[in-house]
């Protein structure tokens, strides 16, 4: 048996290819026939509340509580883009939702389960307004604003980050290896999984003497991107959009 990993798929209407794939990929044997299925977070390359009326969420909904409704447990942990999305949308689409930093055992392994963006503490940019927005304050003020104006607000977000990431050295947007060797001692385990930064690899480190790994979940922006954990070991494998 095997536990799946995805995260960053940036689901967005521009991409309907992407949505299709995803959508696809829900209703496959691989997952259909898993332990369990975990997104790390930016499912969506924009979130604006869960009383958002557009068609995506409703198809991401529907998907996702068909894997559900198969007997596979389908757990969701916030990322940068879709961190307003709460208890309302999980019950939907009978999502499990999962702090940043949560440990669950896989496959026999205490795990460390991060969206990845905490680990990049040398974009003190990014760390700044990602202190400011995660506030309840700042979150329930978002969400009180009427949808076409959050719409209008997200928007304006992403071309900030596309700003930002257009000017910041790659280096300074990768995570720092201080946090990474931080935040598995924290957690006093050997093995952590992360998206974010959209460098799918699987990292051999050294932890207190002891062999460690960091495995990096890719994006879906071209096509899709699979982590599979068994009991025997880890494989990262893409799907090619049809
Ligand atoms: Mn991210």
């Amino acid at each position: 048996m095997a536990t799946l990993f995805i995260a960053d798929l940036h689901l967005d209407p521009s991409r309907p290819q992407i949505t299709a794939l995803f959508e696809n990929y829900l209703a496959s044997d691989e997952v259909r026939h898993a332990d369990a299925l975990y997104i790390l977070g930016d499912l969506v390359e924009a979130w604006i509340g869960d009383d958002d009326d557009a068609e995506l969420p409703q198809r991401i909904a529907t998907a996702i509580r068909a894997v559900r409704d198969a007997g596979v447990p389908v757990y969701f942990m916030v990322g940068n883009r879709d961190f307003l999305l709460g208890e309302t949308f999980a019950q939907r689409a009978g999502l499990t939702l999962l702090d940043d930093g949560t440990v669950h055992e896989i496959q026999g392994r205490p795990t460390l389960l991060m969206h990845g963006d905490v680990l990049c503490t040398d974009d003190v940019a990014y760390q700044n307004v990602r202190r400011q927005v995660r506030t309840p304050q700042w979150k329930a003020q978002i969400l009180s604003m009427p949808l076409e104006a959050r719409r209008a607000f997200a928007a304006k977000a992403r071309e900030d980050s596309r700003a930002h990431t257009g000017t910041t050295q790659e280096s300074i947007m990768d995570v720092n290896a201080d946090a990474v060797q931080q935040a598995l001692r924290d957690a006093g385990v050997t093995r952590l999984i992360h998206g974010h930064t959209h460098r799918p690899a699987v990292h051999s480190l050294e932890l207190n003497g002891e062999a460690a790994e960091r495995i990096v979940l890719g994006d879906w922006y071209e096509h899709g991107s699979v982590l599979k954990v068994t009991h025997d070991g880890v494989e990262l494998h893409g799907l090619a959009v049809t």
